[in-house]
């Protein structure tokens, strides 16, 4: 419909222009008939020679595959001569080679138009995708895949095995327990789709992923096969904490429950000497305790995450603090020795409520879980510009797998050792809220059957190391 660009050789660009715009020129006329078209004729006056000459030009349309639109046109012109039909012949042969090129130029150029809309089409997916070419051996991935798993290679260089093999052996690399996954992949190779999704957990089950396998039919013949690897860690945790919570509720809740009640019916249907009575009365005190303090941990979780709570901020000095609180528990603890190494002042800034609720809590734990006694050390020193204090057990200790987890809410080791001692799992992680409202940190060093260590940390206040300066 329009010239969008010429070539010209040995014409005037005011020729050019006349081809292009005037309807009535040779070009024009073989873009109607879509042939070859030639015209003799007879020049008198005009240029550019300055004597009457005869002109023979010809137009060759250069055609689109289904010869419906040209898509572009070669023009000859040439004065006195006419063309050979050698040179006619050339000519067209010469046009439709053009025509083949610009047809493989046209295909190739869809074709990397489609393939960039299905990388970009890959890479919107969140999920990590592996699209598997079975007869080529071409693996396409996207860029999440490339994200969430950086172990998988992009260059394969073993020959012996599939690219597909080796991307899923680096991925079964990091997958903690493989097997499942191991076979999930072999009945994709032996082409038996497995029809349900696998979760599995990776890099030391800090991560949940799913996987499915969806079959790519072309004219019904299965071509490929797309793998999505999707994250499910929030929906397993959560689910996970369901499941815990309704565990804890129901363990906690119902066994100082059914002895409150137990108790108290004995004793409306019972009479007994005051001594027995006592006894009774003590149970169903420490157990109401139990429900106090149950109840108080649930609602400080879900106050702190609902932002709600508020901290009332001083400046105080945690040794004193952590002293005040152990002198307490020196009293209550008979088969723990408590030993308390610390030099103050070590003011901090925070809420002085909090911050013995965390102590508490780290200290409660230590004597809980040395169920056999032994040795709680609290030391807290200055380690430049920051309070430490440290709360180390000889308990049962925790296992190594389960310290990324043990500050999660309802988390709880799962052991028998652990599961004599009652808990809500809630206590550690209430901890880790507090710290956080703190600018501080908590870590925990731990060695089964030896002991574990708790470590927090907190800036000093402002004024304090004003004052040390001044010492
Ligand atoms: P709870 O004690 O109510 O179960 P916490 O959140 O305080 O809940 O602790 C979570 C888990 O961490 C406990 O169930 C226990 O398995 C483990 N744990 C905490 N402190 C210690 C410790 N000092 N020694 C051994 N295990 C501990």
């Amino acid at each position: 419909q329009e010239v969008r660009s010429t070539i010209d050789y040995g014409m005037t660009e005011e020729m050019v222009g006349r081809l292009a715009s005037d309807d009535q020129s040779l070009l024009h006329r073989a873009r109607l008939l879509k042939r070859p078209v030639h015209s003799s004729k007879q020049v008198a006056h005009e240029s550019p020679l300055p004597y009457p000459y005869y002109m023979y030009e010809v137009a060759v349309p250069v055609l689109d595959p289904s010869k419906e639109h040209m898509i572009a046109c070669i023009y000859l012109v040439r004065y006195r001569d006419a063309f050979t039909t050698e040179q006619m012949s050339d000519i067209l042969s010469f046009s439709h080679q053009l025509s083949l090129s610009l047809l493989r130029m046209g295909i190739y150029e869809e074709m990397i138009r489609e393939k960039n809309k299905t990388t970009q089409l890959l890479n919107s997916i969140r999920e990590a995708v592996v699209y598997i070419e079975h007869e080529t051996d071409e693996l396409l991935v996207n860029e999440p895949l490339m994200t969430l798993f950086p172990e998988v290679p992009t260059t394969f260089e073993d020959e012996e095995r599939s690219a597909f093999e080796q991307a899923m052996q680096a991925l079964a690399d990091i997958i903690d327990e493989p097997a499942a996954f191991e076979r999930y992949i072999e009945q994709i190779v032996e082409l038996d789709l497995p029809k349900d999704s696998l979760i599995v957990s990776i890099r030391k089950h800090s991560t949940y992923i799913q996987i499915y396998a969806e079959k790519i039919e072309v004219d019904g013949l299965w071509v490929g096969t797309m793998l999505v690897l999707r994250d499910v860690t929030k929906e397993t945790e959560a689910e996970r904490m369901k499941e815990e919570f309704v565990s804890t509720v129901s363990h906690e809740l119902r066994t100082p429950l059914s002895s409150i009640y137990g108790f108290t019916e004995l004793m409306l249907n019972k009479r007994f000497k005051e001594e027995r009575q006592r006894k009774y009365l003590q149970t169903i005190h420490s157990e109401t305790g139990r429900l106090t303090t149950l109840v108080n941990d649930f609602l400080d979780v879900q106050r702190m995450e609902s932002s709600e709570h508020r901290y009332e901020m001083t400046t105080f000095d945690v040794v004193e603090l952590a002293q005040d609180l152990i002198e307490f528990y020196d009293v209550s603890h008979e088969t723990h020795i408590i030993d308390f190494e610390a030099r103050g002042p070590i003011m901090i800034d925070g809420d002085a409520e909090k911050m013995k609720q965390l102590l508490n809590n780290l200290l409660s734990n230590a004597v809980k879980y040395s169920p056999n006694g032994g040795t709680v050390l609290i030391r807290i020193t200055n380690e430049l510009g920051f309070a430490q204090i440290r709360i180390q057990d000889e308990g049962i200790g925790i296992p190594q797998d389960a310290l990324p987890k043990l500050f999660d809410k309802f988390y709880r080791v799962d052991n028998s050792e652990t599961r004599k001692i009652g808990g809500t799992g809630l206590g550690l992680s209430i901890c880790k809220e507090i710290v956080k409202h703190h600018n501080g940190t908590i870590d925990v060093e731990s060695v089964v059957g030896v002991g574990s260590t708790f470590t927090i940390r907190f800036p000093i206040a402002v004024i304090s190391t004003i004052l040390t300066y001044e010492d």
